[in-house]
């Protein structure tokens, strides 16, 4: 068979250049020893998930940690999955984690050399390749429709076979010149796929970088490589696109394992070098005593959009990544606690081989953590940008008083440098614990313990006498005296001391005018958080919460 004709008929573009102009256009990268080319890969699906954000954050810190280059590709090949809008969204959610391109589609960078980023933008490189592999006598048309394809699946699948395009039910790989040109003539669609060379009796022996060793056996499937429109499958433009955007090292989920096999062959039959692979394992969860694979139907917390909208604080979420990525980051940020996690020697060697669990409480404590060493102003900053992206109108409203939420912060998170409290987890539940300091999200529930002359008389009594210039002192000298004249002892000690002769003690009476003034038995400061409230709104509240 005429194999140069044949390429030509089944590939007849007039604009694909000779294979060594390629190697041409896209040199290798002149980069320091050691430095790793890394990319991130997406499909434009518009679903960014937290397994993209783990992979990234890996090939982000090997890039910039061995002064190499961190790209993004966009792998659009399956036009029906594509969205609108995903690529932003993929570069937004990322930036928002502090995980930054330096080159590759939408960004904006004099290293762009080695796009086009998009793969439906370099259909002709691929073409190229196919034709030549076609020439070659490596890859061949097959005609097989959709339907037969199904017939001989489940066909394999009843007599317990392995499912697929090879041996003897690659039937296409044997189609005379007559019947190719025959096909071709009558306009049947056409797929190209590769003429494996391989066979399963042999194995091969692989390092992956995470997983160390394995052993995989032969590719012997006559995979697709492009499709009836002319579009490469994963296989081929992965091949094509990470040899010729120079990548030295492929991070991607364990589910493309199964696939090595052919990416072996592949690379082999194109002669190119085969960058470093390390494939990363899954993210589970424990549920209901069981683990497993986080699941994009079942889990929210897998999209990255959970995080954002929950305001988790994007320095947490890296950490606690950290924390599951590399086995020795959670010892090393005991050790300097105060250092950027971007100081932190990042290792491939140190990722986990198996199913990484994900926790949220603990994901929850270290943001906690976070949260609680940053300033009221730098608080306010991060719950006011939530707010102002997610956010009910009722939020945006609070924060656009800042001195007012700075204020109420100072209190909340307290002042003392060493002994900050942890009680802002995330800013969706921030904006909601302060709520009680503005009347429209102000909701009491007034549980008292006492009968409703006695809160009565607390109430009207401490109201009398309140004067928001006391200082903390004054302030509790005037609840005790209140306390007293109601029958509660002002003293703890007198209490204890004989608690029949007293209805509560003084810890019990302003228990009564917090749970008036903030509508729950625990708070801050109350002396403080009526200072913050002010005179008038303090004392509406008092009066408001009167028994009967
Ligand atoms: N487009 C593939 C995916 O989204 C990328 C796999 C890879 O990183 O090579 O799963």
């Amino acid at each position: 068979m005429d194999l140069i004709k044949l390429a030509s008929a089944l590939i007849p573009d007039t604009d694909l250049l000779p294979l060594d102009k390629y190697e041409e256009m896209y040199p290798p990268r002149d980069l320091p020893k050691g430095a790793q080319v890394t990319r991130l890969a997406p499909s434009p699906t518009g679903f960014i998930h937290l397994g993209n954000l783990y992979s990234a954050l890996a090939d982000e810190r090997i890039a910039h940690t061995t002064g190499g280059i961190f790209y993004l590709r966009i792998e659009d090949t399956d036009e029906k999955r594509r969205v609108e809008g995903a690529v932003e969204s993929v570069i937004r959610s990322l930036k928002y984690f502090n995980v930054n391109f330096d080159e590759g589609a939408e960004i904006d960078s004099p290293l762009n050399k080695y796009g086009p980023y998009y793969q439906r933008r370099r259909a002709s490189i691929y073409r190229a390749f196919a034709k030549d592999l076609i020439a070659r006598g490596l890859a061949y048309p097959c005609f097989c429709k959709e339907e037969e394809l199904d017939r001989v699946r489940e066909e394999q699948t009843a007599q317990k076979q392995i499912t697929g395009y090879y041996g003897r039910y690659a039937v296409c790989r044997n189609l005379s010149e007559e019947q190719i040109y025959a096909n071709l003539a009558a306009g049947k669609p056409f797929v190209i796929r590769l003429k494996s060379q391989g066979s399963t009796e042999n194995k091969l022996t692989f390092r992956d970088r995470i997983k160390g060793e394995i052993t995989v056996t032969e590719n012997d499937q006559d995979v697709v490589l492009l499709k009836s429109d002319g579009i490469p499958t994963y296989h081929f433009a992965h091949a094509i696109d990470d040899h010729f955007m120079r990548t030295t090292l492929v991070i991607r989920g364990e589910e493309w394992l199964s696939s090595l096999p052919v990416h072996i062959e592949l690379f082999k039959v194109l002669g190119f070098p085969m960058p470093a692979y390390g494939h990363t394992c899954s993210l589970m969860k424990m549920d209901g005593g069981t683990k497993r694979k986080l699941s994009k139907r079942k889990d929210p917390e897998l999209s990255l959009d959970y995080y954002r909208k929950a305001g988790y604080y994007p320095v947490a979420v890296v950490k606690y990544l950290m924390t599951i990525l590399n086995s020795n980051f959670e010892e090393w940020e005991r050790k300097n606690p105060d250092a950027d996690y971007t100081q932190f020697r990042f290792t491939i060697e140190k990722m986990g081989k198996s199913g990484a669990l994900f926790d949220l409480d603990k994901l929850n404590d270290i943001s906690r953590t976070e949260l609680s060493r940053l300033s009221a102003e730098e608080m306010y900053d991060f719950l006011n940008g939530w707010a102002e992206e997610f956010g009910s109108d009722s939020d945006r409203a609070h924060f656009a008083d800042r001195a007012y939420v700075i204020d109420i912060l100072n209190l909340v998170m307290g002042t003392n440098s060493k002994k900050r409290r942890k009680d802002i987890e995330r800013a969706e539940q921030g904006a909601a614990l302060i709520g009680y300091f503005f009347d429209d999200t102000f909701s009491p529930v007034y549980d008292y313990r006492f009968d409703g002359d006695t809160v009565n008389a607390i109430l009207s009594g401490f109201a009398a006498e309140y004067d928001p210039s006391d200082d903390n002192s004054a302030w509790f000298a005037k609840v005790k005296s209140v306390a007293a004249r109601c029958g509660f002892a002002a003293e703890m000690s007198d209490y204890r001391a004989d608690p029949s002769a007293y209805r509560g003690s003084v810890a019990d009476a302003a228990e009564i005018l917090r749970i008036a003034v903030t509508g729950m038995p625990n708070s801050p400061d109350l002396c403080t958080i009526m200072k913050i409230l002010g005179r008038e709104r303090s004392l509406a509240r008092l009066a408001a919460a009167r028994v009967g």
